[in-house]
């Protein structure tokens, strides 16, 4: 069955400067990585709507709501801090890149679909649910997650993050809430530094040192994560999917290649084929070696889809 590919124009519309790593030249290379490797071919397209406040505000706080909407400017930037800025675009770009995780949710579950890739920004693992942070404004893949919970009564489900960074949004969305097991691992020490000790009972998130390479980190989805995502049978599996932990990406020191992703989402699909129906949402987090990227989402995809 084919993969669902999900973005939106004003995705590319939202640019912090220049001089930010989390710009429009990622989705774009993403996209020609799938041009150019004949994969797109065997994509589905769909294009989001914008997200209504009701979806934000099942993962965010109505003062955070508020406060975006209301600092939206109408000409220039507004600085949330020194690199999470808003432009005239951003309002707008946040609420299709958190309306591709809505659409995916009604997708799969409508069962036209099994496996949908979301290639939008800006970002959303770092958004708090009281905060925007970390070049994220509104959580994506929480939001995702709580629509599917929510309105389609689902009773367990995963959210795996292979982003370099710790999703702290993400962790303090769903902490203690039996409905999530949360599984990641991330670089520590590194931003944001929020690393907590005993976050919850369904948080499995892993913190490695600078260095670690991609066989490492296998090791620890075989032995902590897989046993325990079995054990709670996820009827649908959510994932941030960061790709900044590769090798060649400057912002992070670990060192994962493309056959890495491709064996993590391996081994996701064969769980999810288990126990959720095939399903699986994934997300675009971070990722900001342009190559890099645009190669290691090619190998994702492939996994996901079995091309
Ligand atoms: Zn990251």
């Amino acid at each position: 069955m084919d993969t669902l590919y999900i973005t939106h124009p004003d995705c590319g519309l939202h640019n912090m400067g220049s001089w930010h790593p989390e710009s429009p030249d990622r989705i774009d290379a993403i996209h020609d990585q799938l041009v150019a490797s004949g994969v797109l071919d065997f994509l589905v397209q769909a294009i989001p709507d914008p997200v209504s406040d009701e979806h934000i505000l099942r993962v965010h706080t109505p003062e955070h709501l508020n406060h975006i909407k209301n600092n939206a400017p109408v000409e220039g930037t507004y600085s949330i801090d020194a690199d999470t800025i808003m432009t005239t675009h951003t309002l707008a770009a946040a609420r299709v890149a958190a309306g591709a995780g809505v659409l995916a949710v009604d997708r799969l579950m409508q069962g036209s679909h099994k496996t949908a890739f979301c290639s939008v920004r800006p970002p959303g693992h770092h958004a708090e649910p009281d905060a925007a942070m970390g070049f994220c404004f509104f959580n994506n893949i929480a939001i995702a997650a709580a629509y599917a919970l929510e309105v389609y009564d689902l009773k367990r489900v995963a959210i795996i993050d292979f982003d370099v960074h710790h999703g702290n949004g993400t962790e303090r969305a769903f902490a203690n809430d039996p409905r999530v097991m949360m599984c990641s691992f991330y670089q520590h020490p590194l931003y944001p530094d929020r690393h907590v000790e005993n976050p919850g009972a369904n948080m499995v998130n892993v913190p490695v040192p600078a260095g670690t390479r991609g066989s490492d980190l296998s090791q620890i989805v075989t032995n902590q994560w897989m046993p325990k995502l079995s054990q709670f049978q996820p009827q649908m599996i959510f994932i941030s999917a960061g790709f900044d932990a590769h090798r060649e990406d400057e912002i992070s020191q670990l060192r994962m290649v493309e056959d890495d992703y491709a064996w993590i989402t391996s081994q996701l699909v064969d769980l999810a084929e288990q126990t959720a129906n095939g399903r699986i949402v994934s997300m675009l987090e971070g990722g900001y070696s342009l190559s890099a990227l645009g190669r290691s989402v090619l190998a994702h995809i492939r996994a996901l889809s079995k091309l």
